[in-house]
């Protein structure tokens, strides 16, 4: 394999990888293949099942009994296939308003995040988040990072030592 930037050759190597295009900070792949080029130091990282990877990711980040961040209020907008106005006049707020949601300027008013994790429960299994962990959601915000990693047809979630 050679790098598609210099021509150099690729190294493969099974690594854990932060997965920072997904919009989340705090997300590991763990044991995916990551080819890096010891020439330009460009690296490419081989992603498997991306459209189970995003399901997993979006029941991680919604099945979690915390306050949804900024970011996961963009993560999981965009998995429903909402842009940011499309998803405004669905939930009955201005797009100004979701984007200080997502842009951290503003906290997500309990009534909303609640519509957002329910439009989630209609659309994964209902069986993997039962409507009374609708009523446990904790003024927290989260701590623990969300790890991945992939497993069969899938990925499983994978525990990680607090960062
Ligand atoms: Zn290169």
């Amino acid at each position: 394999m050679t790098c598609i930037e210099c021509g150099g050759k690729l190294r493969s190597k099974k690594e854990n990888y932060r997965y920072l295009a997904c919009g989340l900070p705090n997300v590991t792949l763990t044991g995916v293949e990551v080819r890096r080029c010891a020439t330009c130091g460009d690296h490419e990282v081989v992603i498997p099942h991306i459209e189970r990877l995003h399901e997993a990711l979006a029941k991680a980040v919604v099945r979690h009994e915390a306050r949804l961040s900024g970011s996961e209020v963009r993560f999981l907008r965009k998995y429903l296939g909402y842009s940011g106005v499309d998803f405004a006049d669905l939930i009955g707020v201005s797009p100004e308003t979701v984007s200080r949601w997502e842009n951290k300027k503003e906290t997500m008013g309990p009534s909303a995040e609640r519509l957002l994790r329910m439009l989630m429960v209609h659309k994964l299994p209902i069986q993997e988040y039962p409507i009374e962990a609708l009523t446990q959601i904790s003024a927290k915000a989260r701590t623990k990072p969300i790890g991945l990693r992939p497993k069969g047809n899938g990925w499983i979630e994978q525990g990680l030592a607090a960062a």
